[in-house]
């Protein structure tokens, strides 16, 4: 019998570290301080929320854009925030998710053969993202071990071909954060270019150390060449959600919403119900950075018991450890022998680099109770 096969569109490509790691903690009954998920009740009256307007029948499908309250309460949040006016119809689009609206804006706008600037480590959507529009990523490491960009080298990467760079503050995997510097630096490279810049911002409320959130939203001259994309999940403590969404000036949303119209349409209904009425009280969004910062803080404390040493982390979910004090084994080998035999999963940085680079860091993840990041304590203290 003749089949047909499939002429794979990402050969290189199995299943994501994340899926791996949280299947390796299953497996091996280790704490999962791997994936990046709180463990964690969310909030009740979110939760109660979704409940009562799923009981009042709020059922069918909304706006393909998004629910319109919705979307208000997001126009007027950002101009508290950021001092940006938008145009609620006409410049936000809900998603499922940040990582879609990451990948609608990469097919929205990539031809085959655009180069994409991306700094590594890099969260590991982006790069297969960029590839399976047939265009070339073109790697910038970040500096080791503060993570910082160095625009010199972005100023020599950057070409004809040069058709979008991509951005993430805070910082997945490593919590470095963007500052005002970077900004200017960013405004200089891209000014009187056609590059257009896509800025990751889902952990932008966990932000700590009194730092602030260096969104693009504040620059009305990056604003106009950006897509912005935002995850409810990371920020509300309910990454299955699903629910994010996209900021773009018009012209460009336009381009996005005819993808986004033909691939998943609309969103979840209730969650955006509930989610228009609890963004209306800033106190359930402007606290999280505090929240956050204390759980780093009670981790960082905690592992001044082991030999790891901590790297800098100033905002996401996220801290990086170096373990260089504790074994030479490369960090994929070290975090299945963490996982397996001390019953802690973590995931090897290496694993945010297309080449694997190794520096012997492990990321691990502090959006957990207090009692579940005790436990992963008293067992790496052991190694
Ligand atoms: N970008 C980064 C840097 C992330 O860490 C995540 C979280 N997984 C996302 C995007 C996507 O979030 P979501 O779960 O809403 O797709
Ligand atoms: N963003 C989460 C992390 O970095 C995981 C999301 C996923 O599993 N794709 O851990």
């Amino acid at each position: 019998m003749v089949t047909p096969s499939i002429q794979s569109k990402l050969p290189h490509i199995g299943p994501t570290i994340f899926t791996v790691m949280s299947s390796l903690a299953i497996q091996y009954k280790a704490i999962n301080l791997g994936q990046g998920f709180p463990d964690y009740a969310m909030n009740p009256e979110l939760v109660g929320l979704v409940n009562s307007y799923m009981r009042l029948g709020f059922n069918q499908y909304v706006h393909m854009n998004g629910l319109p309250a919705l979307r208000e309460v997001l126009s007027q949040k950002v101009f508290d925030l950021y001092q940006l006016g938008l145009n609620a119809d006409t410049e936000i689009t809900v998603t499922p998710g940040g990582t879609y609206a990451i990948y609608t804006a990469l097919t929205t706008v990539l031809q085959p053969g655009d180069e994409v600037i991306i700094f590594e480590p890099a969260y590991d959507s982006y790069i297969p993202n960029v590839e399976i529009n047939g265009a070339i990523p073109v790697l910038i490491p970040l500096t080791y071990p503060d993570y910082k960009i160095d625009w010199e080298k972005v100023k020599s990467a950057v070409t004809e071909k040069t058709k979008m760079i991509m951005l993430n503050s805070p910082h997945n995997p490593t919590g470095s954060v963007l500052s005002k510097e970077d900004i200017r630096e960013l405004q200089n490279i891209v000014a009187g270019t056609k590059i257009f810049i896509l800025s990751d911002e889902v952990y932008e409320h966990l932000i700590f150390d009194n730092k602030e959130h260096e969104s693009i939203l504040r620059y009305p001259d990056l604003y106009a060449r950006s897509f912005v994309c935002f995850s409810f999940g990371k920020v509300f403590h309910c990454t299955g959600w699903k629910l994010g969404y996209c900021i773009a000036p018009e012209k460009i949303m336009t381009e996005f919403r005819k993808v986004h119209q033909f691939n998943c349409f609309t969103c979840n209904t209730p969650m955006q119900f509930a989610l228009a009425d609890f963004l209306k009280l800033k106190e359930n969004y402007l606290g999280l950075g505090q929240f956050m910062q204390q759980k780093r803080d009670y981790f960082l404390g905690l592992m001044q018991q082991t030999k790891f040493k901590a790297l800098p982390s100033h905002g996401s979910y996220f801290q990086l450890y170096n373990y260089e004090g504790i074994s030479d084994e490369n960090e994929k080998q070290f975090a299945l022998r963490l996982t397996k035999d001390f019953g802690v999963a973590t995931i090897p940085t290496s694993a945010f680099y297309k080449n694997e680079q190794d520096n012997k860091v492990l990321r691990f993840c502090f959006a957990k109770k207090e009692t579940t990041l005790e436990e992963a304590v008293n067992r790496l203290i052991k190694m």
